[in-house]
């Protein structure tokens, strides 16, 4: 028989509902303009991001491919610094960092966010203002610190009672005093269209505004001369839509903020709401708008500080995913194309979850779209998987593509820009690809695909 072909009918009727595939879009050509990259367009039936081909690209870096498109990137960077001007941009670097993003990032003006001494590392490669720097970790090694604390970063959060006695001792020991943040837990987890406001105390971050442990970080850390505790720090999820999760949250962190006003006396300057702006990864999603998030947290912030007697303290916000997400998409070629009777049909590409781990990780959802050609073949329900040995190495669940797709076409996923370079691994031996950034009709390698020579290197 040949390949499942839409419309589904019943047959997926014995699938749990949120296992139902989603209707094939009316045109399967099309380059949705809140998914793909901000330059992404058509040139004589092949995707283009940044005015090139992704054949030529294809041709020249080989497949598996992350592209970068810069304009797409540095814009977005431009869109939150002027969305929130006034208070600080923090780029939080987990999401996809490398030397040239620092450069991008320092040439926009932006700050940033470390979690390890190796993003530490990349930062200082390329001479990133060491004071437009915050270190995060909830488990930060004394070297990461001891780095942090020579080169002086502009401000580490503490995660726990043992780093503030750690970091005291080492700016005691190298005669430093860091401006330092609590991350506070305060109880609210936001993730897309929900949020939950209630315990959610029992995690690895943070210290926990409910069982006093903040109020007691507070008191530990007034208490160290070598310590400058500036303010408090919150980071309530990841992919939100909207900022009622933000408020909730900034809520309670004023009222940690009254507290200490009240046993110190001490007003303390600056709040940090962390990240988690969310993006459109398929058509049914929408971003929120950058400029309305920004001036609804602004008005927040005002408004429950100075509801609460306190001085409107300076706002970082630290977009990861908002920033570089949009702007990247993966590039691969089919190798075979198997249907499974009656249910969907396998695309199996040259990559998989050792490139993009999130839809095994945690079920993330994505865009696909034949890159190399237009086709007007029916629609054909698919399911986007790597080369693993693992039979949950999905990168696109299910997803509607020609039924014409053929070994040797090229598939282009969208919104890979973040979270999918940073958490690739060597799974199976295969290489990292290489990152490619396009403008203006030209690429260029920003990060090297690793080779053999790579894998096997510091094997005895
Ligand atoms: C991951 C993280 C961010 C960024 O989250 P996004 O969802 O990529 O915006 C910001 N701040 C902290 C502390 C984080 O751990």
């Amino acid at each position: 028989m040949s390949r499942f072909v839409h419309p589904a009918g019943d047959r997926h009727a014995e699938m749990l509902p949120q296992e139902r595939p989603p209707q094939a879009p009316a045109d399967l050509n099309r380059i949705h303009p809140e998914i793909w990259p901000r330059t992404s367009g058509r040139t004589d039936g092949a995707l283009t991001i940044g005015g090139v081909d992704v054949r030529d690209l294809a041709e020249q870096y080989g497949t598996p491919l992350y592209v970068l498109d810069e304009d797409d990137v540095r814009s977005r960077m431009r869109d939150y610094a002027s969305a929130f001007a006034g208070s600080e941009v923090h780029y939080a670097g987990k999401a996809f960092l490398c030397k040239e993003m620092v450069r991008w990032l320092d040439a926009e003006g932006l700050s940033l966010d470390v979690a390890s001494g190796g993003e530490l590392a990349v930062a200082l490669a390329v001479g990133f203002p060491p004071e437009r720097i915050t270190m995060h970790g909830n488990n930060k090694s004394e070297a990461e610190l001891t780095r942090a604390l020579e080169i002086g970063v502009g401000h580490i959060v503490v995660d726990s009672y043992e780093e503030i006695a750690r970091l005291g001792y080492l700016a005691d020991k190298y005669g430093k005093r860091p401006d330092v943040m609590i991350r506070v837990t305060t109880g609210v987890e936001a993730h897309t269209h929900e949020f939950i406001a209630t315990a959610h105390d029992d995690q690895k971050f943070g210290l926990s505004l409910n069982t006093g442990a903040a109020a007691e970080a507070v008191r530990r850390i007034l208490a160290l001369p070598q310590l400058n505790l500036v303010g408090l720090h919150s980071h309530i999820g990841s992919q939100i839509v909207d900022t009622a999760g933000f408020e909730v949250a900034a809520r309670r962190l004023t009222t940690l903020l009254v507290a200490i006003k009240e046993e110190h006396g001490v007003v303390l300057p600056e709040l940090d709401l962390g990240g988690g702006y969310g993006i459109a990864y398929t058509p049914d999603e929408v971003a929120p708008d950058v400029k309305e998030i920004a001036d609804s947290l602004r008005e927040i912030v005002a408004k429950v500080c100075t509801g609460a007697g306190l001085p409107v303290p300076k706002l970082t916000v630290e977009p990861g995913r908002g920033i570089v997400g949009p702007g990247g998409i993966s590039l691969y070629t089919v190798g075979t194309v198997k249907d499974v009777e009656g249910l969907r049909t396998y695309v199996s590409v040259d990559g998989g979850m050792s490139d993009n781990v999130r839809t095994a990780l945690y079920g993330a959802e994505y865009t696909t779209l034949l890159a190399s050609r237009e086709s007007h073949a029916q629609p054909m329900l698919s399911r986007v998987v790597g080369k693993h040995c693992e039979s949950g190495d999905i990168i696109v669940r299910d997803h509607y593509l020609p039924g014409d797709l053929a070994p040797g076409d090229l598939l282009a996923v969208a919104a890979t820009g973040a979270y999918c370079r940073s958490l690739a691994s060597n799974y199976n031996y295969l290489p990292k690809p290489a990152v490619v950034a396009v403008r203006n009709g030209q690429s260029r390698v920003i990060v090297q695909g690793e080779t053999e020579d790579d894998l096997l290197r510091g094997q005895l």
